[in-house]
């Protein structure tokens, strides 16, 4: 593992050292072979190390997605104990480490569900990317703890201002994407842009220096609408397109991408001011009002 460091300094006892060298290096062969969360595998627990020592050990040496059962000798884990551990392994595979929010992997999973049922009921949903602008820039000038503060706080943002059945996930460093179910193209600019204007007057607070930043954001929308197959990367690939767009007219924008899954004879479906919104080109939620 790269960033495993010499176990020395926590204890003198060199058969307990070695024993966890032991595991690290074990745990080093089985990510680098790629054992995801659907693996499991299964060490002898070593004597001396409580479950508590595991959580800083493991949060050490980057292995988090890690669980330690503690089976003691004599001692059968009880039921809750079991479940417990469960239950954390399956959040940690859904969730991202930093933010909470859901990771990519829940991410995709959750689209392929709801475009799914959007396909079957014939009913309309949204994806919305979500860049972070010039995040490289307050990483550069703030510093990279200052950044992540700003990540913590943007998807507190994001959880607070999307509704229940829509789904936020953060699926890349500073970049995330929210699912609109049964949200159509209004509906779901009306959400995009509360946020926006909330992002606007956002103020991230960094406490290691004790300064406020402000970031903006970039938004690509595509919107599935019908009975027509669209696959899960098709949807993504039009929001990023689109959030391209918005990153290249200046960043600090929603930019749409045209309606998806429209079969001819469903035009009627759309609603007039749907409509009316699709025809006018080059539409573009008032950016002015955020700008700084
Ligand atoms: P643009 O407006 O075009 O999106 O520019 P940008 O600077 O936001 O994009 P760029 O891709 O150049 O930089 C993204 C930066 O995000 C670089 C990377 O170091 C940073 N980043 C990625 N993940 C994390 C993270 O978990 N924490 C912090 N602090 N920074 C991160
Ligand atoms: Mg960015
Ligand atoms: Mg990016």
């Amino acid at each position: 593992m790269d960033n495993a460091k010499p176990v020395s300094d926590l204890s003198g006892d060199k058969q307990l050292l070695s024993e966890i060298e032991c595991l690290l290096q074990a745990a080093s062969e089985l990510d680098r072979n790629g054992a995801g969360p659907s693996r499991l595998a299964v060490f002898r627990l070593f004597k001396g190390v409580a479950p508590e020592k595991w959580e800083e050990l493991a949060s050490r040496f980057g292995l988090e997605n890690w669980l330690a059962l503690p089976i003691r000798p004599g001692e059968t884990p009880s039921l809750d104990t079991l479940q417990g551990l469960v239950d954390k392994l399956a959040y940690q595979s859904d969730h991202d480490p930093l933010t909470g929010l859901s990771n990519r992997r829940a991410f995709l999973d959750n689209l392929t569900v709801e475009i799914e049922r959007a396909r079957r009921t014939n009913t309309p949903m949204s994806l919305a990317m979500i860049d972070i602008d010039d995040f490289k820039s307050i990483n550069d000038r703030y510093g990279h703890v200052c950044g992540d503060a700003v990540l913590v706080e943007l998807s507190e943002l994001i959880r607070s201002e999307i509704r229940k059945l829509d789904f936020a996930a953060r699926i890349g460093g500073e970049e995330f994407g929210i699912i609109l179910s049964g949200s159509g193209l209004l509906e779901a600019l009306k959400v995009l842009d509360r946020l926006r204007d909330r992002i606007g007057r956002m103020r991230g607070y960094c406490a290691e220096i004790d300064t406020f930043v402000s970031p903006t954001c970039s938004m690509g929308l595509a919107c599935y609408k019908g009975s027509s197959a669209i696959t899960p990367p098709k949807l993504i690939n039009e929001a990023d397109k689109a959030l391209y767009t918005a990153k290249a007219q200046g960043k600090n924008r929603i930019v749409t991408a045209a309606l998806l899954g429209l079969a001819v004879s469903d035009a009627t479906l759309v609603r007039k001011e749907e409509k009316q919104f699709l025809l006018a080109s080059n539409h573009q939620p008032d950016s002015s009002r955020n700008e700084r």
